[in-house]
């Protein structure tokens, strides 16, 4: 199948370009950028002058910031196209149901991808703790803004989601994981005093559930979830591609370069079913923690 790629980004190249040059069921044939492009793929700077010149790419990758992309997929499911969202799928929940009603109207696929959730130790993880009973779960998902977001400023912008644009993909693993729902509770929120989404985060939720999220961490970076279960303890390490049983290794795989490789998978799954995925739940917690958190001013920040 043809696919497009629009927004061509850090993600696009990074991942989305290598995933669909190996994949055997898509090729790029088209790129949507103002300023990227792609060698040998014919590149469009306008969206709309995209879809009325090549109705043979019947999918679209929107692989833009959060802000813009709602415009974007409302076009492209317009059109006719079916539509895959980069995570957080949207700026609002709201925009998200609007996607979801069009592509359900127009018999159209929508998917919103969680690509964390496609890491390697994360169905392991998810099949261990389906028969125990969760005692407490704690989340530390700590990075460095400069390191994975050079310069990005729209990360700090309203609808940026600030340090929610990682910690998201630890709460897409949660909420995949955990056998039973959970809710949040509290939230404390560091603002630098010059930016309008948060640098960092602590959250609680129901069940004995906490997370530690913050952009400042140089060296060593942290993506880890720990649960204590009534049958002994787990861990998924490395952003949930490595797992751990009673503190000892127990299964995926180092790395993160399988996760785009099989959201590309699904895709082409949904779109030959006819179907469409979409799951709000990690984006709700967000929403919940930027209603309910306390806000705390921190030291300014530039990049
Ligand atoms: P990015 O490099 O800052 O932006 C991607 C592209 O979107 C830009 O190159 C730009 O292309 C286009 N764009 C930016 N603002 C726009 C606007 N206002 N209107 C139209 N086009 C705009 O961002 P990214 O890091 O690739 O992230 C994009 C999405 O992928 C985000 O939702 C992010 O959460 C997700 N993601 C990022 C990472 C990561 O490591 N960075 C990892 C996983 C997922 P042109 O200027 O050429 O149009």
């Amino acid at each position: 199948m043809k696919v497009a790629l629009v927004g061509i980004g850090k993600i696009a190249v990074d991942q989305h370009v290598p995933a669909i040059a190996n994949s055997p069921d898509w090729e790029l044939a088209a790129t949507v950028s103002r300023k990227g492009s792609v060698d040998g793929v014919e590149a469009f700077d306008d969206f709309a002058a995209f879809l009325a010149a090549r109705p043979d790419v019947t999918v679209v990758s929107l692989c833009l910031p959060p802000v813009p992309r709602f415009d974007y997929a409302e076009a492209a499911l317009l059109a006719g196209r079916h539509v895959m969202l980069e995570k957080p799928p949207g700026a609002t929940l709201a925009e998200v149901h609007a996607l979801q009603a069009l592509a359900r109207a127009k018999g159209l696929t929508l998917y919103t991808t969680w690509h964390s959730r496609m890491a390697h130790a994360v169905a392991p993880a998810k099949a261990w703790l389906a028969d125990k009973a969760i005692l407490r779960a704690h989340i530390t998902w700590r990075e460095d803004v400069r390191k994975w977001h050079p310069g990005q400023d729209w990360v700090f912008e309203p609808g940026g989601m600030g340090v929610f644009d990682p910690g998201i993909n630890a709460l897409s693993i949660l909420t995949e994981i955990l056998p039973a729902p959970v809710h949040l509770t509290a939230a404390s929120l560091e603002f630098p005093a010059n930016r309008q989404t948060p640098i960092a985060a602590k959250l609680t939720f129901s069940g004995h559930v906490t997370a530690d999220f913050d952009w400042r961490q140089t060296g060593p970076q942290t993506w880890d979830i720990e649960v204590d279960t009534d049958q002994g303890a787990m861990a998924l390490r490395m952003g949930g591609n490595v797992l751990e049983i009673g503190g000892k290794a127990a299964g995926g795989e180092n790395t993160i370069m399988g996760e785009y490789p099989a959201l590309y998978k699904r895709m082409a799954e949904l779109v030959a079913q006819g179907a469409s995925e979409v799951d709000l739940a990690p984006m709700v917690h967000v929403a919940d923690a930027l209603t309910l958190g306390r806000r705390i001013e921190t030291e300014a920040f530039d990049f």
